[in-house]
Parts: structure tokens; sequence; C-alpha cells
């Protein structure tokens, strides 16, 4: 409410909000979350919370009158269509030279990742954080984040005759004839839920093509996993549909301007609060805009020149591939990935073995890679236009495609195959318009000191995506976790404990 004070205020309530609000209410911090996007506790009228992939609606897409489907086409026909505006789970957030995908809601990206929950091999670790301490990371904090997200692995002897990873087993006979090696990559999705998804025994969730626009069963985001417990600490309060507009000192502590939100998007209120701590989480791309801002129009000027810097894309590339008929991908296929090919020492590439849930047989494998582009763009503030801009340029995926291409054009000449050309609009091979993985702009030990605290302020901090700087080498939400697990634990002992 309007003129309360809290101890500590969280922007944002994905994986390093979530995180944050857990650890200070255990260490007898009250916590107050916002959340610019809605609850996601309530059915809608068919009875689920979240809409299914395969039919978009008004619960889709963030504020937008017609969908912007990662996947724009289908054999040659235009897959997207209007919906009515509305505070949806998905945000297709369109820069100059790239458009980002987030998750908008109390859970942030939990809501409608793909589950993908992967430790990034240690000898890489270096270049992800190299100012990080990798033994006390592998040894403490991404064991503790790989628990605290309910990470597991699949059961490979199920898998192996699972008619919905069919797909991922064509992917790995074709990856292995090449000689890639394949992996098979944890997930958070309830393996035995799944289980029993396929014998018939459950509703369907990931069997469904449940991802998207979130899962209505089986996989554990953030609600059934950090946020819950933080809830039963009985110490942390969420606002969802509030969005954060500005945060400034105060006499003591912080002043922070809030704006409530209906659903179709409009102010419906602004208040302040003041708050001794804030913790900036609300994503790579939402922490950037908010301290980019706020530096450069006067409410926080000690920020250094760091903010804003250090953005990439985790070379996000995806494309698809036709197969022979003998090789049927399935029609039945599951939403959660199992695996990925391996070529980034040799090539710069991690490819995820992709589904296509469609429904009908299609022939096609899918893949999402994570390449090493060097590229890193800025965001900065427009005066005159009054917002914040990345200065992406679409050129800079080049390098991820070539990356990309040291695994496909080797499996397609061994395979005798082509590349699909009709999933990203009309003789459009590579989807390179995206990413799903906005890292940095906030970089750790450049905008902050090495445990996320903003230079030139005390009591602000950064804990989410954006103090990676730009590539983790793999699917990014376990390294946020465990960084988060890693930063907060000394600003409880150093900030909070010692007066
Ligand atoms: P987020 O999870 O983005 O949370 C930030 C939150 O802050 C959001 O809820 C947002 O609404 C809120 N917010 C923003 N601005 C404000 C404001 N001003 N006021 C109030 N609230 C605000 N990663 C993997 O590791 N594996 C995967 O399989 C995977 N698949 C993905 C699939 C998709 C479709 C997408 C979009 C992402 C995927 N990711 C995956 C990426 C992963 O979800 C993100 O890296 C992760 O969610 C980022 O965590 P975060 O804590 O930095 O921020």
């Amino acid at each position: 409410t309007n003129g309360e004070h809290v101890a500590a205020l969280v922007i944002g309530t994905g994986y390093g909000g979530s995180v944050t609000a857990l650890r200070l209410a255990r260490a007898g911090v009250d916590v107050h979350l916002v959340e610019m996007g809605m609850a996601w506790d309530t059915p809608g009228p068919d009875g689920n919370v979240f809409a299914n992939t395969t039919r978009p609606d008004h619960r889709s897409f963030w504020l937008r009158t017609r969908t912007k489907q990662p996947l724009s086409n289908f054999l040659g026909f235009p897959l997207d269509k209007d919906v009515p505006r509305h505070t949806g789970i998905l945000d297709a957030e369109e820069f100059g030279g790239i458009t980002v995908y987030q998750g908008r809601g109390v859970g942030g990206g939990s809501l409608v990742n793909g589950g993908m929950a992967v430790t990034p091999r240690r000898e890489r670790f270096g270049a992800v954080l190299p100012s990080v301490n990798a033994d006390e990371m592998y040894g403490t904090y991404y064991p503790r984040a790989n628990a605290g997200l309910g990470v597991t692995e699949v059961d490979t002897r199920w898998w192996e005759s699972a008619s919905c990873y069919q797909y991922a087993r064509v992917g790995r006979k074709h990856a292995e004839r090449s000689g890639f090696p394949f992996v098979f990559v944890p997930n958070v999705y309830d393996w035995e839920y799944m289980k029993q998804e396929l014998a018939g025994l459950v509703p369907k969730s990931a069997l469904a093509g449940e991802v998207l626009y979130g899962n209505n069963h089986g996989k554990k985001s953030l609600q059934k996993t950090y946020l819950a417990q933080a809830k039963a600490t009985g110490r942390v309060t969420v606002s969802p549909l509030h969005r954060v507009t500005s945060v400034a000192p105060a006499a003591s502590g912080y002043t922070v301007v809030v704006e409530q939100l209906d659903t179709a998007g409009a102010v419906t209120a602004t208040k302040s609060v003041t708050a001794d701590r804030v913790f900036f989480a609300a994503g790579s791309v939402g922490t950037s805009k908010l301290l980019t801002r706020l530096k450069a129009t006067g409410a926080l000027p000690r920020l250094n020149d760091e903010i804003g810097r250090g953005w990439g894309d985790n070379g996000n590339v995806m494309c698809g591939r036709a197969n022979h008929m003998w090789d049927a991908t399935g029609k039945l296929q599951s939403a959660m990935p199992t695996a990925g090919i391996d070529n980034w020492d040799a090539g710069g590439a991690f490819a995820e073995v992709a589904p296509l849930p469609t429904g009908i047989e299609t022939y096609a494998s899918f893949y999402l890679s994570i390449t090493k582009n060097p590229h890193r763009a800025r965001f900065t503030w427009n005066a005159s236009a009054g917002r914040v801009e990345l200065d992406w340029q679409t050129a800079w995926k080049q390098p991820s495609v070539d990356a990309a291409k040291t695994i496909f054009d080797k499996i397609n000449q061994k395979e005798g195959t082509i590349y699909r050309t009709d999933l990203f609009g009309a003789y459009k091979i590579w989807g390179d318009h995206l990413t799903y993985h906005p890292l940095g702009g906030a970089v750790l030990d450049r905008a902050t000191d090495n445990y996320g605290r903003l230079h030139g302020y005390t009591g602000l901090y950064v804990m989410d995506g954006s103090l990676i700087p730009g590539n983790t080498s793999v699917n990014p939400f376990v390294t946020i976790t465990a960084l988060a697990e890693r930063n907060i634990e000394r600003i409880i002992a150093d900030d909070l404990r010692r007066p």
C-alpha cells in the first residue's frame, strides 16, 4: 500500500528474485516481491490456468493484439493470429535488431521455459563468470540451486522406448552418425508425471505440447519450488500486476515508485513505498532498462558507466532439418527437451534437440542452438523517444549461424538431407531474429561488486541474469540461480548480520 515501509523490496519474481526472497526470509528479513505480470493461480474459462501452445488466446502474450510465435510459419502457412490485448504470460519484446522472449508473471521465465536445467561444464565456467570462484560454485552453489529447483535426470530406460521421445532418438542417431557427442540434459519436469501422461493416467501437459504459454501440470516452475518455500516462511508478500518505475535515495533507504496495472495493461494506481534495501531481479532486460533509465534521468546518477553494457543473446539460433521418410520424428512429442549435441569445443555450438509438437508427423528435426557469439550490445536511454534502446544488430547473428552450421551442415551431408525453409517465413533457414536467453546489462564485478552490490549506492543489489556477461555455454537458469544463491549468502552474512 501507498506510503508503506519494507525492509527488503525485490523487483521481479524469476530465478534471481525467488532465491533472494527465500534466503532473506529464512534469515529473518521481511520481503516484499513486486511483479508486473499476473499471479497465474486462477483457472480460466476452460478450467486451465494456462493456454495450450497450439491454441494461443488472451492468456498467451503480454499486451499484444496479435501473437508473435517464435515459429512463425509451417508448411507455408503463417501461424500468428489476433488475440485480445491482455497481461498474458509471454512477452515478445522487440528491440531494433532482436526480439527477446521473456516470461511475465509470478515465477518469471520459469512459467514459460523448457525446463532444461543445465550446469555448464566446469572447464568452461571460467569464460562464463571469470571473477567467480569455480570451486565454490561447483562444490556448493550449483548443487544448492539444482536441489532448490528440483532438477532431475530422465530415466533413460523409459526414454529409450517412450513414443514421445522418438524425435530425440532420431536426433541422437543423426548426431552419432556424424560423430558428435550426444548428451542427456536434466530438467525440472516431474518425470513420474510424464510417465503417467504417456500411460494415459493423468491429464496431459508436456505431452499436450504445453510449454510456451505455461504448463498446467508436471513442470516444477518456481511457483512450486523456491516461491512456495518463500511464502511458507510467513515473511514474504507478493504484489502481482505491479510494475516498478523508479528507485531513488530517500532520507533513509530508497523510495520506490510502483504502478498498479489492470489486465488490459492500463495503470490504475501509482504508489510510493520506502525500502531499506532494493534487489533488482527484473531479468536481464527488465533490470538493465530500469537501471539505464534511472542513471540517465538523474534518479540514480552515481551508478557507474558499466550500466547497460555487456548484453548478449547466449548465441541463440534455431533451425529445422527435413528427414527422410524412414526417420519419422513422431506425432506425439514431449514439449520438454531431454538432450543436446555438444560441439562447443570444436565448433562453438551446443544444440538442443527440440520438439516440434504439431500433433502430426512432420519428418522434421528441430534444434535450438546455444553458440559462442562474441557480440555484446548496450542499452542506452533515448531521451526524445522516452525509452531505453538496445543496439544489437541483426547481422550479429552470423557467428551463431556459422557455429550451428558446424553441426547441421555435417549432419545434412551425412544423411543426404536439407534444412527446412518453411518455419521462419518463406525460404528462411535460420531462426536468427530472437533470443530466449537474454543475459547481461549489469555485469558482475563491473556494474556491481563481485557479489551483485551496485557501485555508487549502499543497499542496492542486482540478483538476476543481467549479472552474466552475455553467454553461459548452455541454457542459463541454473547458473542464474546458483549465482543468486552465492551472492545472497554473502550479502546476508556481511550486510545484514553485521551492524
Ligand atoms: P526472469 O525469470 O525473466 O524474471 C524477471 C521477472 O521480473 C519477470 O517475471 C518480469 O515480469 C518481472 N519484471 C520485469 N520488469 C519489472 C518491473 N519493472 N517491475 C516489476 N516486475 C518486473 N532457460 C533454461 O535454463 N532452460 C530452458 O529450457 C529455457 N527455456 C526457455 C524458453 C523460453 C520460451 C524462454 C522465454 C526462456 C527460456 N529460458 C530457459 C531462459 C530462462 O527462463 C531465463 O534465463 C530466466 O528466466 C531468467 O531469470 P531471471 O531471474 O534473470 O529473470
